[in-house]
């Protein structure tokens, strides 16, 4: 994840010590809006930190209890302290909430991996620079500043492992990524609310590659590799001695996925070789292609006339439709059913979601796809609009 570890980077040198002296939201007044999502995460790895190694609970507030536990986090909350709403996960519906929430009424704790918000309708023009990645993520704590002010709210970069509903108690689990400064650990907040806003996981269907040498288009760091993968295949092959039959190969980007988010990217990346490559990458603007495969048809779930109109601009904008299932992905190539290899520089995998483990794992009612929760509560939850 290297937006991950862009900020992690960022945050743990030339923002520390600024941070650990001053509250996160004077700070974040005076500075861009990038250093905000460091502020966050920096927010976040000390708050971890003093959790773990605090054994006591904290009753939300800033309240120790003095009852030892086995596990470092958040307590139940006492009679007169505000109800804690526990919000998993910072996408659509997570953050929708939680801008919402009346935080006079609930402290508001949101557990998640990402510390932002991604705009996923603009992701896929981040891949070209028609949009800078900074333009599509939104820091939770600019979404809902109280949870950086408030003493009883939070957030926590980690990933929720489990719910204990009985007794009110999500165990989380940090996200380090492999950054060696700490080791991830465990620990457990108690609510009153609890909101599951985790999301879905990409499918792939089990097919062997797809996870090591595909890119997914899901979070800001998958954009970014995307730039940086397009970029230097474009300046690779243009390097002296590069045969015609790599050239074709670097610059072959290859979709998988004819589904909403795989047609817009044909789309952007066709838009960005008409109008940028020809221009500024004029000397290999005849070797880069775009292919989009899909095992049926492209947009199935959309009406006939939408379906035929955007085959029609797809080609006119020179994607390459081909109808074909994958059944290997190796670092340079994939293989399709048929046993016709198809060369590629760029892989972008693109077919849909399913549910996560996280949410395989829990014991509640589920839609038939066992993807989203159903839950009572949200309609009994109040915002500053209700
Ligand atoms: C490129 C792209 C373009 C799209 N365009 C559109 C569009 O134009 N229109 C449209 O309606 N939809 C679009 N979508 C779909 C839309 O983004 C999703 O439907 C929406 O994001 C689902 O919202 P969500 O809150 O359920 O999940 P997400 O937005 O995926 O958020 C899930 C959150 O949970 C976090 N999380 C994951 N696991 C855990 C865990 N164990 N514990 C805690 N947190 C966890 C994740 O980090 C994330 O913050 C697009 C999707 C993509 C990828």
């Amino acid at each position: 994840m290297p937006w991950f570890r862009n900020l992690v980077h960022l945050s743990s040198t030339a923002f520390k010590s600024q941070l650990s002296h001053k509250p996160a939201v004077a700070v974040n007044k005076s500075i861009p809006s990038l250093l905000s999502h460091q502020l966050l995460l920096q927010f976040s790895n000390t708050a971890a930190t003093a959790t773990a190694e605090k054994v006591p609970v904290d009753n939300g507030g800033g309240t120790k209890t003095s009852t030892p536990t086995s596990y470092a986090g958040l307590g139940p909350t006492k009679g007169d302290q505000k109800p804690r709403l526990v919000v998993l996960g910072s996408g659509w519906a997570g953050c929708r909430l939680i801008k919402d929430i009346d935080t006079n009424l609930y402290d508001v704790v949101c557990v998640s991996p990402r510390n932002h918000m991604v705009f996923t309708p603009l992701l896929a023009s981040t891949c070209v620079g028609t949009l800078e990645f900074r333009s599509v993520a939104e820091p939770i704590g600019r979404i809902q500043p109280a949870i950086s002010r408030e003493p009883g709210s939070y957030y926590f970069l980690a990933n929720s492992t489990g719910i204990d509903f009985e007794n009110h108690v999500v165990n989380c689990q940090t996200v380090t990524d492999g950054v060696d400064t700490l080791p991830p650990w465990d620990f457990k907040i108690s609510y009153d609310k609890l909101v599951i806003a985790s999301g879905a996981d990409a499918s792939t269907f089990g097919i062997k590659g797809v996870k090591e040498h595909a890119i997914f288009l899901r979070e800001v760091h998958h954009a970014q590799e995307i730039r940086r993968r397009l970029l230097l295949n474009l300046m690779l092959s243009d390097v002296p001695g590069v045969s015609d039959e790599e050239k074709r190969r670097l610059l072959h980007c290859v979709v998988v996925g004819g589904g909403p988010t795989g047609v817009e990217f044909s789309g952007e990346l066709s838009d960005f070789i008409q109008r940028d490559v020809r221009q500024r990458y004029a000397h290999v603007k005849d070797y880069i292609h775009v292919t989009l495969i899909e095992a049926n048809e492209i947009l199935s779930s959309f009406d006939d006339r939408l379906r035929v109109y955007a085959t029609k601009q797809l080609i006119k904008s020179g994607v390459r439709l081909v109808r074909g299932v994958v059944k290997d992905v190796q670092p340079e190539k994939i293989v399709l059913s048929d046993g016709t290899d198809v060369p590629y520089g760029l892989l972008v995998w693109s077919t849909g979601v399913g549910p996560s483990p996280f949410v395989k794992s829990l014991d509640i009612p589920k839609s038939p796809g066992g993807r989203s929760v159903a839950l009572p509560l949200l309609s009994q939850l109040k915002t500053n609009k209700s």
